[in-house]
């Protein structure tokens, strides 16, 4: 059984009753929107493998409405697991100082609901600006879709942050991020299929991804790692059932 660490699954592309979810226990899913806040709230609601995120990721944080969000967070409180998607992207057309203040702000909110953050960073710049803003938090932390180099792996897991790997791993121009995932500590480690986007490789480019599909990042890093799927399978079930705080019993 698994968890996917993070997947869109409200995106009107799936067709969530139709696929076959069984291997799963749990399912992040977090908005990016200020739009999509309520659709997530109301699909989590309605689905029982479903927790809910809530974030405004850099793309849209144009449009950030720090009241709106804090009041859908505070009356939603029992059923939101993270703060997520938020982050910082250096090669998005939203200026950089707004996607800092927006993602600052979140951090707040992250910190005062004690909740663990789904964070999204791209560059060297989006890492190095994460690691000095996040030393004045008191935060958990998953990097989500973990694309960084070797150095802001480490840097992650001496901060004691989660690194969650995504689809991409399957990819074959990615060796980078499988050498990486080799040095990961099982206890820092994390999956994730990124839903809807980022189908894994095999499927050769036609489809749509979902959560169904978490089964081909746990084969690739038990082949990477030297270890059984069903460990991998435990290990980062754990680990996101402690981050995330959902209380799942293991089966
Ligand atoms: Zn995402």
């Amino acid at each position: 059984m698994f968890i996917d660490s993070h997947a869109h699954m409200f995106d009107e592309k799936i067709d969530f009753e139709k696929i076959d979810l069984s291997l799963l226990d749990a399912i992040i899913v977090p908005s990016y929107s200020m739009e999509n806040l309520d659709k997530v709230l109301n699909f989590c609601n309605k689905h029982k493998q479903c927790f809910c995120a809530l974030g405004i990721h850099p793309f849209w944080c144009n449009n950030f409405d720090l009241n709106k969000y804090v009041n859908t967070v505070l009356s939603n409180k029992c059923n939101v697991y993270a703060v997520g998607e938020i982050g910082l992207d250096s090669l998005c057309e939203v200026d950089y100082l707004k996607q800092i203040e927006v993602f600052k702000k979140q951090l707040k909110i992250a910190e005062e609901f004690n909740l663990p953050i789904s964070v999204h960073l791209r560059t060297k710049q989006d890492f190095n600006s994460f690691f000095s803003i996040i030393k004045n938090y008191k935060i958990q932390c998953a990097i989500h879709c973990f694309n960084g180099d070797l150095e802001d792996c480490q840097q992650a897991v001496d901060n004691g942050f989660y690194i969650s790997f995504a689809t991409n791993i399957t990819y074959k121009g990615n060796k980078h991020l499988r050498e990486i995932a080799v040095g990961v500590p099982f206890e820092n480690l994390l999956i994730e299929t990124d839903s809807p986007s980022m189908l894994p490789s095999c499927f050769k480019r036609k489809g749509i991804n979902t959560s169904a599909n978490i089964v081909y990042v746990a084969e690739t890093l038990a082949k990477i790692k030297n270890c059984e799927v069903s460990f991998i399978a435990k290990k980062t079930f754990e680990n996101a059932n402690k981050l995330f705080n959902l209380k799942l019993k293991e089966k």
